[in-house]
């Protein structure tokens, strides 16, 4: 579903990745690990059309993403959440889910109540506060809304930029059930991370370092040890025994 192919991208000069090629099909939950600096947010920016790649293509059902502006990538069908959350603070929790749904394909509108009640019963809690600021939310709460409004425009494909990101393990796990619960309605993931708990709700991993995917990996073959090995250390090999 979505293809990137011989991808390299960044900023001005600065080449960050460098021939990134990886797939993610639309019965998976694929996780992209890497450390600080590896070039995830840039990947993410590059899909979403915030910056254009320097070669290689972004192929999504058929489209060539690198030859579409922002809008026309907005319109096919894939949900973004942002490292960062990006909500509008000042703005309720219902006004801020209007607005994922005010960004959706026309035909997507049509589902703008059934898709509130799918984002109410992954996250009850903002059921409760359909009224409260967004910006008064816990950082979980604000982690759930940024993914609520997202999935508001019914998207087809979610790219979720860590969104483990400062929260509690046990905020983060049910972050991650929620994204597979989502996943489970039929739309594919693509998962940025740096924290691998995300393997466990995840179908395959790659790796990134350096701008580049340095291992692809069924998650279920992939020794934890080795894996945070790889991505924290920076690829070096010091003596971790026994799962990590
Ligand atoms: P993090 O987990 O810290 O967000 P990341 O893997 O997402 O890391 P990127 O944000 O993609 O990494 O950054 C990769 C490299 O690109 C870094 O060296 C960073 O300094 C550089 N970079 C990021 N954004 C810009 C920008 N707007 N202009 C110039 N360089 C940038």
């Amino acid at each position: 579903m979505l293809r990137v192919s011989g991808l390299a991208a960044g900023y001005g000069m600065l080449e960050v990745l460098k021939d990134v090629t990886a797939e993610v099909g639309d019965r998976e939950v694929v996780t992209l690990l890497g450390p600080n600096g590896a070039g995830k947010t840039t990947l993410f920016r590059a899909v979403a059309g915030q910056i254009k790649p320097m070669r290689g293509r972004i192929d999504f059902g058929g489209h060539d993403l690198t030859r579409l502006s922002i809008w026309q990538i907005a319109r096919l069908g894939i949900g973004y959440v942002p490292e960062g959350r990006q909500l509008f603070g000042t703005l309720t929790v219902a006004d801020n889910l209007d607005l994922g749904s005010a960004h959706a394909r026309p035909a997507a509108r049509r589902y703008r109540r059934q898709q509130m009640d799918f984002a109410f019963a992954l996250f009850p809690i903002l059921g409760e506060r359909q009224r409260q600021l967004a910006g008064t939310l816990s950082g979980g709460q604000q982690q759930m809304l940024a993914i609520a409004r997202a999935i508001m425009a019914r998207p087809q494909f979610l790219i979720l930029d860590e969104p483990s990101l400062g929260l509690a393990p046990q905020v983060v796990r049910s972050i991650f059930q929620a994204v597979r619960a989502i996943h489970d309605e039929g739309v594919g993931v693509l998962l940025i991370e740096q924290n691998a708990t995300a393997l466990t709700i995840s179908d395959r991993v790659y790796v990134m370092e350096r701008g580049r995917i340095v291992l692809s990996k069924r998650a279920a073959e992939v020794n934890r040890a080795e894996s945070v090995q790889r991505f924290y250390l920076g690829g070096a090999t010091p003596p971790v025994t026994g799962d990590a």
